[in-house]
């Protein structure tokens, strides 16, 4: 007897159940119903198989077809990702919307990479040498700001290079044939791969290498490393967008890939709209040359957030294998994990804490071990590094939720943003108390080499001084200001020069929004030095602290942002600050 079609037996929101899937196998893409929704096979059991589809399922009925594909859920890799804007599944939005209008209509698809246009592909490897997994065949020069590398794929070990010719070609001609063991192979500039999957490299290295951020904060408190992951977990409002953003346009990676799970409706809009004008202000082009984003507006069913994450790390760790440093931006990953729990939810699967998944922590941790700095597959010592920033958003801002939780478990660094702070309109709301980096050790090097030998002893003190300070508080809190010593309200006068001098930083403001790491070495050692040069005035007795309060130089200390580190690295503009400082201090 033949075998029976699948149909769909059930349909609950974004979860579909079919019969007669004998054929199909796990993590299969399937087009369901009539209109060919897409959709993925999250479990299998005696042919039945429950579909999480992505897109929306309303009017889709018991009894409609179902059909496999054979593959699984894959992005299409190659020259044309950057400069684009894709949902969660890989088709490129202004593609759909020139296909149904704004109101994505169902079922519709679209290749991930432009098909026809071509590309000028620049043979690196040549016909007779031997080439194996992650070597260079060519490149072609994908924006003026990134040359695309086209690798032999992985698997292909030990294989001649039969032919590869330079010129113009689309993605799907072939510019070489290999031949592995007499089997020939062509290759052409896209690859597929199952976005699931992580892609394999040679070795990990230790993330040894600053990522520049430009936040003071950041850099200076709680540094992220190139290769590192770090969470930025918050309450509403408290500032995560605003700093994935700022993140995305000012650091130091070359590649940048941002995936926004909007909260609110028009959230992603705005990054829609905002971004594709923005420049790069590091090279003055613009922006969207070195970014790839993945946009999941709330008009899209929730299963596409799960897709999306893993659509964005796969191309993170695309452009990782040809040796950039990649920054990857997902904002909310509380979103993703929503997701999971309605999926799991449907599934009638066994809930653990909050209902989440029991498989929350795993998945989280897969995610984040994504990151890393690494030796690429291929025979030359090509490093890449790939950092990955998650945005959480507990509900009222209570860490000790489960996607917090399990977040902090793998990242390294934490910025904690404080709803108490951006109450006070004290940006970034970064809580100098609670964060945290534990890259600090691997960077020591770097930071001693690259900022200033003395780094550490810059950032300890002023750490010190804040932390000093919200002890301080409570005591003035108790016995009011009249009871400190002179030391006492010193510690008081500086970690507040701490605060509004150098932590706050105004990312919409142009000349603030991103400071240099040495200028921002040099902002924090001018606070300092004038704690250490007046603490000398403290064991005198009767002193007058108005006296210190004014000085001339704390006027000149208050505006410190303003100073600059000159472009042949000179730092005397604080360096006669700080003199003025200590001849100042000395004559009281
Ligand atoms: P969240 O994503 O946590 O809900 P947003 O990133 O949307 O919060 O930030 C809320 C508001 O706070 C922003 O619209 C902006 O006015 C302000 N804000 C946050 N961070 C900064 C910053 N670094 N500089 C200036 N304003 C900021």
């Amino acid at each position: 007897m033949a075998e029976k079609a699948p149909v769909i037996v059930k349909v609950s929101g974004p979860l579909v159940v079919a019969e007669n899937m004998h054929q199909a196998q796990m993590y299969e893409v399937v087009r369901v119903g009539e209109e060919g929704l897409i959709g993925e096979v999250i479990r299998l059991e005696d042919g039945l198989a429950s579909i999480q589809v992505y897109e929306e399922t309303a009017g889709i009925g018991p009894g409609e077809p179902v059909q496999t594909t054979g593959q699984t859920l894959s992005v299409e890799l190659g020259p044309g990702l950057l400069e684009t804007i894709y949902d969660g599944i890989q088709r490129p939005l202004r593609i759909l919307e020139e296909k149904t209008g704004h109101f994505l209509a169902r079922g519709v698809t679209a290749t991930g990479l432009d098909q026809e246009r071509k590309w000028d592909f620049v043979a690196v490897a040549g016909t007779g040498d031997t080439v194996s997994e992650g070597d260079i065949l060519g490149t072609v020069q994908e924006t003026s700001l990134i040359e695309h590398r086209v690798l032999v794929p992985v698997g292909v070990k030990k294989a001649k290079v039969e032919s590869i010719k330079s010129g113009k070609f689309n993605v799907t001609e072939n510019v070489a044939v290999l031949n592995a063991d007499g089997k020939k192979k062509d290759v052409a500039m896209r690859q597929f791969w199952p976005i699931r999957n992580a892609r394999p490299v040679q070795s990990k290295r230790l993330p040894e290498e600053l990522l520049k951020t430009g936040g003071r904060s950041i850099d200076m408190f709680f540094p992220l490393a190139k290769g590192g992951a770090g969470c930025i977990p918050g309450p509403f409002g408290a500032g995560k967008t605003v700093t994935q953003q700022t993140l995305a346009k000012y650091c130091d990676a070359e590649v940048i890939v941002y995936i926004g799970c909007g909260e609110r409706g028009n959230e992603m809009t705005e990054v829609l709209n905002e971004f594709p004008h923005l420049t790069d202000p590091n090279t003055g082009e613009p922006l969207m040359r070195r970014t790839v984003m993945i946009a999941n507006t709330s008009n899209m069913p929730v299963a596409a957030r799960e897709a999306s994450v893993y659509t964005g790390i796969t191309i993170a760790e695309y452009y990782r294998d040809m040796g950039y440093h990649v920054a990857l931006m997902a904002d909310s990953t509380s979103r993703w994990a929503e997701a999971m729990r309605e999926i799991s939810g449907r599934l009638e699967e066994m809930p653990g804490e909050e209902g989440y998944p029991a498989y929350l922590g795993s998945k989280t941790a897969e995610f984040y071990e994504r990151a890393g700095s690494v030796n690429c597959l291929g025979s030359g010592d090509r490093k890449g590094t790939l950092t990955v920033i998650g945005a959480v958003s507990p509900p009222g801002g209570d860490l000790s939720e489960p996607v917090s939780q399990n977040t902090l478990r793998v990242t390294k660094t934490f910025w904690g943003l404080d709803s108490k702070l951006a109450y006070q309109r004290h940006f970034p709301a970064i809580n100098w108390l609670k964060s945290y980096s534990l890259y600090l050790p691997n960077l020591e090097k770097f930071m001693k080499e690259n900022v200033a030998q003395d780094y550490w002893d810059v950032r300890g003190q002023a750490m010190s001084l804040l932390q000093e300070e919200s002890k301080l508080e409570e005591i003035v809190k108790l016995v009011g200001p009249d009871a400190l010593s002179i030391r006492e309200k010193l510690v008081l006068f500086t970690a507040k020069s701490i605060r509004e001098d150098f932590l706050y930083q105004d990312s919409f403001s142009e000349t603030d929004a991103y400071t240099v790491p040495q200028k921002q070495y040099q902002m924090l050692k001018t606070i300092v030095t004038f704690f250490n040069e007046a603490v000398k005035l403290s064991d005198r007795d009767e002193f007058d602290f108005a006296k210190i309060e004014a000085l001339p130089c704390v006027q000149k200390v208050a505006k410190v942002k303003e100073l600059n580190v000159t472009e042949e690295g000179s730092v005397s503009a604080f360096e006669d600050v700080r003199k003025e400082i200590q001849k100042e201090v000395g004559a009281l």
